[in-house]
């Protein structure tokens, strides 16, 4: 067995599961027993800015043991560091340390990010960044050129100033914008409702930035296989039971306020204030960007911003928190089960050299056992390139998540799940596209009185020998003739009043 040469480890998982604490720990141990200098490299987006060290969960210079930590307190808060730029400067720094022999860890839990560092990554936002000159529009592929060619007035002008962005409920745009994809990318188109206007108008700029349509992406990465990993990996993520978890996540906000969450937020605010009256922008828009994404920041808006600050005002703001830490823990999780697993199973079954292990992390006090020796012994197996257990073999939790996790399908899948038929008969009637998901929920909609009654009204109205229609026929063309005659009686009518008139002209006033 060969010792690796560029591996990669990384630690995910949810808050207060100890993720900080295992890298330096693991550091520290491979560091010593493999004679290479380990290093870690934080995954988090918001523990990539300086300061605010409370509300961002920093691990602090004496819990790192002297272990270099890199991308982290490294952007100036206010600044925004997105994926697409965080990914080559990860990548710069693993290749650094590959260099001089170390060993990468990263850690961290914004999973998204993860994700596409672990695995090559087909994200159009790090493509089109890729690209010499990012602004300037890209070669269109000749099958979207020809279809482009074909465009209608109105979705050509549609297409050659698309919006950036699409008020929501504005109905018209968004079926303005529906029409557009159709003509352009019918498969992609399929998969929205003509409604959703951001997904339509995300599609329509994927086509655009990449100069490609989304179908003839998707099949060109369906020949190239499920995306690889960039690097051997392996991969803990450190699980807790929510019941376990909940209660923990809770007592950790308290603690943050104890550390001084308060004041951290009162300077971001100050901050944001700044940014705002140098740069025009709105207060409120800059708290959906950057540091300002931290959770207890907008939570503490409503008591920070009143002039009272009340208890009531406060205690809402600490169990906002509470409530949006839960919340982000179960979406971190959902992530690893709905994204990042499926992705991982599907490298693996293209036997991409890439292992996640599932450590049991409910039981804080069992941590070493469960967690941090599991970690190492793996660790260790995996530099020297031994063969490495079952993932699911490891503990009952790991068994609970793994099993039911399946590999990603095909792009092509995909596009075509959720696919929606339009239903012409009811769209002709309702004057607006009626869209149903293919399969049941487009059986259920044929079956359905509604469509029925629609079905048999457009038949009918349709149909010259149903009865009705002889009827309401015979009935119009009697009301017509009804009316026929009656002009002819009123006209003959006024002829005579015209010829009285006539005649007293003739005769002068008697
Ligand atoms: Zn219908």
């Amino acid at each position: 067995m060969n010792a690796l040469s560029h591996p990669l480890i990384a630690i995910m998982g949810t808050t207060g599961v100890g993720k900080s604490q295992l890298a330096v720990e693991l550091a520290l141990r491979l560091s010593a027993s493999l004679r290479r200098t380990a290093k870690v490299i934080n995954a988090d987006a918001m523990q990539t800015f300086s300061g605010m060290d409370v509300i961002t969960n920093k691990i602090s210079v004496e819990e790192m043991r002297g272990v270099p930590h890199y991308l982290i307190g490294c952007k100036q808060p206010g600044v925004e560091y997105k994926i697409a730029q965080w990914i080559p400067d990860a990548l710069g720094v693993i290749q650094s340390i590959h260099a001089e022999g170390g060993i990468p860890i990263v850690v961290g839990g914004t999973s998204y990010w993860m994700q596409h560092l672990l695995l090559h990554s087909k994200l159009p936002s790090l493509e089109v960044e890729a690209r010499p000159n990012p602004q300037e529009s890209p070669q269109m592929s000749a099958v979207l050129q020809a279809a482009v060619s074909t465009l209608p007035k109105e979705s050509l002008d549609l297409w050659e100033n698309l919006p950036p962005t699409a008020p929501a409920d504005d109905h018209e745009s968004s079926l303005r914008l529906h029409t557009l994809l159709m003509a352009l990318d019918p498969p992609m188109a399929q998969r929205w409702h003509w409604k959703d206007v951001r997904k339509l108008l995300r599609s329509l700029w994927v086509i655009k930035d990449s100069g490609r349509l989304a179908t003839d992406v998707f099949a060109s990465q369906e020949e190239e296989g499920a995306p690889q990993p960039r690097f051997p990996s392996i991969v803990f993520w450190l699980y807790s039971r929510p019941e376990k978890l909940e209660p923990r996540l809770d007592t950790r906000v308290d603690q943050m306020l104890k550390n001084g969450l308060l004041s951290e937020v009162m300077s971001m605010r100050e901050i944001a204030a700044k940014i705002s009256s140098e740069d025009g922008r709105d207060v409120q828009a800059l708290y959906t960007h950057g540091i300002f994404q931290s959770i207890g920041f907008k939570e503490f808006d409503a008591y920070l911003s009143s002039p009272e600050r009340t208890q009531t005002l406060f205690d809402e703001g600490v169990a906002a928190t509470k409530l949006a830490t839960k919340r982000y823990a179960k979406t971190q999780i959902m992530w690893m089960e709905g994204k990042m697993m499926p992705a991982v199973l599907a490298a693996k079954a293209m036997s991409g050299p890439i292992d996640v292990f599932v450590l049991d992390a409910t039981d804080l006090e069992r941590w070493n056992e469960a967690v941090k020796d599991v970690a190492v012994d793996l660790s260790m197996k995996f530099m020297r390139g031994e063969p490495l257990p079952e993932p699911r073999s490891l503990s009952t939790v790991a068994d609970e998540l793994l099993a039911p996790l399946k590999p990603a399908d095909s792009p092509l899948a995909i596009l075509a799940r959720e696919r929606k038929r339009i239903c012409p008969i009811c769209s002709d009637l309702c004057k607006q596209p009626m869209m149903y998901v293919e399969g049941r929920e487009w059986e259920e909609h044929v079956r359905s009185k509604k469509h029925r009654g629609r079905k048999l009204y457009k038949e009918r109205r349709d149909d010259p020998n149903y009865i009705g229609n002889i009827k309401k026929r015979e009935r119009e063309e009697a009301e017509a003739k009804a009316r026929a005659e009656a002009e002819e009686a009123s006209e003959s009518g006024s002829e005579g009043q015209l010829h009285e008139a006539e005649l007293g002209e003739m005769f002068g006033n008697r």
